[in-house]
């Protein structure tokens, strides 16, 4: 009898085991890029001048450390505006300015009132979902007189979501509209404890059941301690926690525009620096949508005033930049929505 039920209990883990290898060998062959040179030629619509003439100038002392309820800020959000409608991006029907206002009453009286700047690309097919691709666009501004340029935290990242978006539209204009729709979102209030995308997620403007994805990018134009400058690397936070999905889904990117080495150390559940809880993508994450954080680490000039555009690595960005392009294309045109379970 003992031997019976031993031997039926060993059955039944190695089924168990066989349906956990199983059901993630489906999940990662089911990750199937479609029309790659496509991707491909829209992807290399991303370039570093054009990258470059964006951060020179919100990193510029116009705009002042583009600091949450100030001048350089709100000067900062007209010139994000004014891209999306020179590139003829449209704002969404919720915010036909492509604004939302954060009041001051939600923001304190320390920091007054601010925005964020949102843009939109209508899907053709899953028309009630869409994507977040997002930066946030705030910075530390002017202490003790000396401005923080903040040209890496985060002109890099706002750079990225600006040139993502164009490259969008484009295939748009071409034919190739993304299946779901597509949000472009500049948050505001980063740097005072994710405000402006607490405030996003507890007054949507789009429903948060329907949002099926949020990535986001939180310095990408940099190298950090732990590499050398010539290294092609990226920090993704956040991918194993949603969904299995979403991790094949990154890993399949690389490679199809541009390879870069993807680096996961930072996403562990008890990782000392708590990456995961420091980004605008952490308030998405606390509704169940599956993030990912793209990340280059910390180095010397960080929330400093010497964090300057001459300092980017350009080349670095457009890799980086044309990466996550390649990611959003999937999550945007995926033929169902994402495995939200973890398989374990
Ligand atoms: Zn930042």
């Amino acid at each position: 009898m003992k031997i019976t039920f031993l031997t039926a209990l060993f059955l039944v883990g190695s089924c168990t085991t066989l349906r956990y290898s199983e059901k993630i060998k489906n999940l990662k062959d089911g990750v199937v890029y479609e029309q790659p040179q496509i991707i491909k030629s829209y992807a290399n619509t991303i370039s570093q001048v054009d990258l470059k003439l964006i951060i020179s100038e919100l990193a510029s002392d116009k705009y002042e450390g583009r600091r949450v309820g100030q001048k350089g800020h709100e000067m900062a959000a007209a010139f994000v505006k004014n891209y999306y409608k020179t590139n003829s991006i449209e704002p969404l029907e919720a915010a036909p300015n492509y604004s939302q206002i954060v009041p001051e009453s939600y923001l304190g009286e320390k920091y007054g009132t601010s925005e964020n700047v949102i843009a939109f690309i209508k899907g053709t097919d899953y028309t009630d979902e869409y994507i977040i691709i997002g930066a946030h666009l705030d910075h530390e501004g002017i202490v003790e007189d000396q401005i923080y340029f903040g040209a890496d935290d985060n002109a890099s990242g706002t750079a990225a979501v600006m040139e993502i978006a164009q490259a969008f539209k484009l295939a748009a204009q071409n034919g190739y509209s993304p299946k779901r729709n597509i949000i472009f979102l500049h948050v505001t209030a980063e740097e005072v404890g994710l405000q402006g995308s607490r405030y996003y997620t507890e007054n949507p403007l789009v429903p948060l059941e329907q949002t099926t994805a949020m990535l986001n990018m939180d310095m990408i134009g940099r190298t950090d301690y732990k590499h050398e400058p010539t290294d092609d690397y990226l920090y993704l936070i956040g991918v194993n926690r949603h969904s299995n999905e979403l991790k094949f889904i990154a890993e399949k990117a690389n490679g199809l525009a541009t390879t870069i080495d993807l680096d996961y150390r930072y996403g562990e559940e008890n990782e000392s620096n708590r990456y995961y809880y420091r980004s605008d993508h952490y308030n998405f994450a606390q509704h169940n949508i599956p993030v990912i954080f793209f990340f280059n680490g910390e180095h010397e000039d960080y929330h400093k005033p010497t964090d300057t555009e001459d300092k980017i690595n350009y080349q670095l960005l457009e890799k980086r930049s044309k990466y996550i392009f390649t990611v959003a294309w999937y999550l945007a045109n995926m033929d169902h929505r994402m495995e939200l379970d973890l398989i374990e």
